[in-house]
């Protein structure tokens, strides 16, 4: 049911107005940040479309249909073949594409475009997911580009993508678009409480720094968490007050080293949450509205020692080392420069 999700309300409210009036388009592209339930939505969509004794303008969540088409296992295979379909639900009218090693298969899109055409089997109508739209290359969007003109009048197709600005203006052009936002703050905090046993200081600290995303807020693991918070806090207190540069080269070690080196990009993610906050801070926002206010007092003292625009090009250094890490560079020699750069400042 869509009262069951979390968050963006306001597009909740549209798509089951849609729905119920029997207006929704048959080529929609759903829009917005990772991790705030954009597929969810899409099922949930199938779902109410399909469901036999709808309560409302909901799906009942009980009936046979309603079961079958949340149930979908992704596929694990590693062969490319078994990529070049589409994988549908127990429901077959709700069909997923689903990429292969970051890539949509031309193929699969081909076999979208011939399932687009058969009625439906049992439902109302059949609906096809294409998570992460922006995967597909120029060859499968344009394969794309017919069935999303004209779609026969009992398929739609979603498209689901984080990253709208790659994909080619054609496909925008044909598709309705619903916009996503960043889940509100504490909506994930009572999601983690309730449905995921975290305690109320876990969930508040997980949701501060989730950024809006309850996909980030699950995968937080707070104790490991709170072990990088403290690192982190350790380099702002070397660059900012002590300036102990050679405190700062340890620690740009012990990130690289063998037993962090899988977590480097979590931990400089736990690095720009810190300096954010002590950023935020020296812009005068209170304390009780950052990410992860338990770390006031701290994060207070450090935004004393600097001003914003400091922090401010800090969060730039990060994002840059965060960029570069998509090509090879050696992590070790561009962690010992970003620290060195933050205590450069030091007077
Ligand atoms: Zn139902």
């Amino acid at each position: 049911m869509f009262s069951r999700l979390i968050g963006n309300d306001v597009t909740k409210l549209t798509l089951r107005r849609l729905i119920h009036q029997d207006r929704l388009p048959n080529s929609l592209l759903f829009i917005g940040p990772d991790g705030v339930g954009k597929k969810q939505f899409a099922i949930e969509t199938a779902r109410t479309l399909f469901c036999r004794q709808r309560v409302g303008d909901e799906a009942c969540g009980v009936c046979s249909s309603c079961v079958r088409t949340g149930t979908f296992s992704p596929p694990t295979s590693e062969k490319k073949d078994d990529y070049k379909r589409i994988h549908f639900s127990e429901n077959p009218d709700l069909g997923f594409v689903v990429p292969f090693k970051r890539n949509i298969l031309v193929d699969a899109i081909r076999v979208l475009e011939l399932e687009a055409n058969f009625n439906p089997y049992e439902a109302p109508a059949r609906v096809f997911i294409v998570d992460d739209a922006d995967l597909m290359n120029d060859a499968a969007a344009n394969a794309l580009l017919k069935t999303l003109e004209e779609p026969p009048v009992t398929t739609h197709i979603i498209l689901v993508t984080s990253r709208p600005d790659v994909l080619l203006p054609t496909i925008h052009s044909r598709c309705q678009k619903i916009h996503f936002a960043p889940v509100e703050r504490k909506a994930i905090e009572k999601y983690l409480i309730e449905e995921r046993a975290f305690s109320h200081d876990e969930a508040r600290l997980a949701a501060g720094v989730a950024h809006g995303s309850i996909g980030r807020a699950v995968e937080i693991d707070v104790g490991e968490y709170r072990g990088m918070r403290e690192r982190a806090v350790r380099v702002l207190r070397s660059a900012l007050i002590d300036g102990d540069r050679a405190a700062l080269l340890k620690i740009s070690e012990e990130l690289n080293d063998a037993k962090n080196a899988d977590n480097f990009e979590a931990n400089l993610g736990v690095l720009e949450s810190v300096v954010r906050d002590v950023w935020r801070l020296a812009c005068g926002v209170e304390t009780a509205k950052l990410l992860d206010p338990e770390m006031a007092d701290t994060y207070l003292r450090f935004a004393e020692q600097a001003a914003a625009a400091r922090f401010a090009e800090w969060l730039g250094e990060i994002e840059d080392l965060r960029k570069a890490l998509s090509v090879n560079i050696n992590k070790k020699v561009a962690t010992d420069s970003l620290f060195l750069t933050m205590a450069a400042g030091k007077r």
